[in-house]
């Protein structure tokens, strides 16, 4: 029996474009110059605008997008171009949401980017229309229309037995190690990219591979797809310009990994409780 539980999809959540007339309850994602704004509760957990707050943010410039309803709450996503509270990045919510909560600024950010990336055709320089019933922006001039797009990748825990491979991007805090990632180019299947971007960093070939599932990663508009792949191979040869460092660690003693907020952790706590470790 597995001791990990892979976090639940979110089943409450019911996407929309066009707002209902009436709305009496409401949760505002804003965001302003790529920030969030910054609202904790008592618990140092982050918190949405609701409807009872903005009138506090009226009399700013704003769009709003409706995303749709959670629960009973109505969803928004705002950008204003200027804001007197507390804002954040977006890593600054890190262990202060849950994973639905985290999932639903992931959301409200790319729709907010794809909208401020999208106000002219990209083809003919036109003003965009937004769509009326469709989260799309349309060109009047040549009919393009243009939809967010998302960046699909693999991320991947590589297992020998009782060890797994991590790697320290150049990017990453000092000491944190995690598992490899790569985007999908064009042309490529999900398990070419694997192979190819295991190949790239640490060297190594894999084998056998075994999808576990998936994470939207608004850093900026990824969609992370999980699997765990089984060493068949090669000695570790990092990527000069990408990984600082990359090793195999045994299960009982691994390093700094990411908090359970992300994928990767996902990846090794289930690796880890299909042997019976819990951390
Ligand atoms: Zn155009």
């Amino acid at each position: 029996m597995s001791l990990f539980v892979w976090p639940e999809s979110n089943r409450e959540f019911v996407a929309g474009v066009v707002p209902p007339e009436d709305i009496d309850s409401a949760w505002y994602f804003v965001f302003c110059r790529g920030e969030i704004l910054l609202r904790l509760d008592a618990d140092e957990q982050f918190m949405p605008l609701t409807h009872q707050d903005w009138p506090l943010l009226e009399g700013h410039d704003h769009v709003s997008h409706y995303m749709g309803r959670l629960g009973d709450k109505h969803c928004f996503a705002v950008e204003m171009s200027t804001i007197e509270e507390e804002t954040a990045p977006l890593s600054g919510l890190f262990g202060r949401t849950d994973n639905l909560m985290f999932s639903m600024v992931g959301r409200a950010v790319q729709i907010v980017d794809w909208y401020r990336a999208h106000k002219y055709c990209g083809r003919c320089g036109a003003p965009n229309l937004t769509h009326d019933r469709d989260r799309a922006m349309i060109c009047e001039r040549c009919g393009i229309h243009a939809y967010p797009r998302l960046s699909p990748s693999i991320i991947v825990l590589i297992h020998r037995d009782d060890q797994v491979l991590l790697a320290r991007n150049r990017r990453f805090p000092e000491g944190r190690y995690s598992t490899l990632a790569g985007f999908v180019e064009p042309g490529e299947s999900v398990e070419e990219t694997l192979i190819r971007e295991v190949n790239e960093e640490v060297g190594v070939d894999v084998g056998h591979l075994a999808y576990q599932g998936s994470q939207s990663w608004p850093f900026p508009n990824s969609l992370m797809l999980g699997f765990h792949a089984e060493y068949a191979g090669g000695d570790i040869v990092c990527q000069d310009d990408e990984i600082a460092d990359a090793a195999w660690f045994s299960l009982e003693e691994l390093p700094n990994i990411p908090g359970r907020y992300a994928i990767s952790r996902w990846l090794i706590d289930g690796y880890l409780s299909t042997k019976g470790v819990v951390i």
